[in-house]
C-alpha cells in the first residue's frame, strides 16, 4: 500500500470508528507521527492534506521542521525530553505530549519565544507501570497540572500516555478508561483541558472507544521504521 492509499485508509478507519463508539464527527484527530522519516515522505502527507505531524527526536525534527518551512504545519514533540533541547523544541513546536518533570516544564516556559503563543502541552502519564520509564503516576496528575499552571508560556492541554502493548482490544481498553475518567475529572475546573493523546497503530480502535481526541500514527501510515539511525 502506498502512503497515499494509507492515509485515506486510516482517516476512513477513524471515522468509522467514530460512529461505531458514538464519538462526535471529526472528535479524534489523527497525528502523522513522522520520526525517521524523510523530508519527501512528510511532503506525500502534506499533499494529502495532513498538516499535523509529530516527531521524537529534537535534532531531526529541527532539520526537517526548517527544511519544509510550511507555516500551516503543527509539529507536535512526542519524545522523551533532555534539558539540553528544551530551548530547541520550545523554538520549534507547537505542542509537547510528553511533559512529566516541573525542570523540563520550567525550561520550556522560560525558554518559548516572545512572538508565539503559549506552548500546548500535554502531561505523560504511565499508566501501564510495566515497560517505560516515561511519565508520572496518576496519583500524582493533579499535584503536578497544579505545579504546571504557575507557567504562562505554557498552555496544559490534557493527558498523554504510550501504554504497553497488549494484543487483545478489551485488555488494550484498561489503561484507556483509566486516563479518560481522570481527564473527565480534571476537565469540571478546567475548560482549557481537552486533549487526550492516546492510541498507535497497535491500538487506535481501543483508544478511539475511550475517548481519544489524538491518535499518534506512525507505521499504519508510513510503514515500517528502519532501526534507529539518528542522533537525538
Ligand atoms: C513512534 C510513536 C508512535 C507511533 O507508533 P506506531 O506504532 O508507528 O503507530 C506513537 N506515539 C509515540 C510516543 C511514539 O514514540
Amino acid at each position: 500500500m502506498s502512503i497515499i492509499e494509507n492515509i485515506d485508509h486510516i482517516r476512513k478507519k477513524i471515522s468509522v470508528t467514530e460512529k461505531r463508539f458514538k464519538r462526535r464527527k471529526s472528535s479524534v484527530s489523527l497525528l502523522a507521527v513522522s520520526k525517521t522519516r524523510s523530508v519527501e515522505t512528510i511532503i506525500t502527507a502534506i499533499n494529502q492534506g495532513q498538516l499535523h505531524f509529530g516527531e521524537n527526536y529534537c535534532q531531526e525534527a529541527v532539520a526537517k521542521i526548517e527544511a519544509i518551512n510550511n507555516p500551516k504545519l503543527v509539529w507536535h514533540f512526542i519524545g522523551p525530553i533532555q534539558s539540553n533541547k528544551t530551548r530547541q523544541i520550545t523554538n520549534h513546536f507547537d505542542w509537547v505530549h510528553t511533559i512529566d518533570r516541573i525542570k523540563i516544564a520550567r525550561l520550556l516556559n522560560e525558554q518559548r519565544p516572545e512572538n508565539l503563543d503559549p506552548l500546548n502541552v500535554c502531561v505523560q502519564v504511565n499508566i501501564s507501570y510495566e515497560n517505560s520509564k516515561s511519565g508520572i503516576m496518576l496519583d500524582d496528575v493533579d499535584g503536578f497540572i497544579e505545579e504546571l499552571e504557575q507557567f504562562k508560556r505554557l498552555k496544559v492541554r490534557g493527558l498523554m500516555s504510550l501504554p504497553a502493548p497488549v494484543n487483545n482490544f478489551n485488555k488494550q481498553r484498561v489503561p484507556f478508561s483509566i486516563l479518560k475518567q481522570k481527564l473527565q475529572e480534571l476537565k469540571i475546573s478546567r475548560p482549557e483541558i481537552d486533549t487526550l493523546s492516546i492510541g498507535t497503530s497497535e491500538d487506535m480502535t481501543a483508544a478511539i472507544a475511550e475517548g481519544a481526541t489524538i491518535v499518534r500514527i506512525g507505521t499504519a501510515l508510513f510503514g515500517p521504521r528502519n532501526v534507529k539511525t539518528h542522533t537525538s
